[in-house]
């Protein structure tokens, strides 16, 4: 964390941080190169500001795909509950309408789980390098 103001580091573990998806220990570098509603995003090796190595080994993202699986196990019932209330249709078509509407949010969803897991990373082990 060299070089770094510790306003900086207070700036970089808030909400904010997390939504425009920035690096964890600087809050200011990207972590993603290009957005992460288009359909393959970059991820980048390292914070362009700081330096932190965001994919920390091979396989380091193994993680990110239980925050996804949890984030979306929330989200489908969700919009299950939304849709049951808006058409009261059978529970079956519920159910598939819901897994439909959540289909074109999943890569997306899949992108924001890493910034979640890497921010969750940072906060119980930082990466000191
Ligand atoms: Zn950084």
């Amino acid at each position: 964390m060299a070089n770094l103001p510790n306003s900086e580091v207070a700036k970089a573990s808030g909400l904010g941080g997390i939504l425009h998806q920035l690096c964890p220990r600087c809050g200011q570098g990207k972590i993603f190169c290009t957005s992460i509603f288009r359909l393959f995003p970059r991820l980048n090796e390292r914070c362009p500001v700081c330096g932190l190595k965001f994919e920390r080994e091979q396989g380091y993202f193994l993680g990110a795909m239980v925050v996804s699986y949890i984030l979306a196990i929330m989200i489908i019932p969700l919009l299950a509950a939304i849709i049951w209330v808006i058409t009261r249709w059978d529970l079956n078509w519920v159910v598939i309408a819901s897994v439909l509407l959540f289909i074109p949010v999943a890569p997306a969803l899949s992108s924001f789980s890493r910034v979640l897991y890497i921010y969750f990373d940072q906060a119980i082990d930082p990466d000191e390098s």
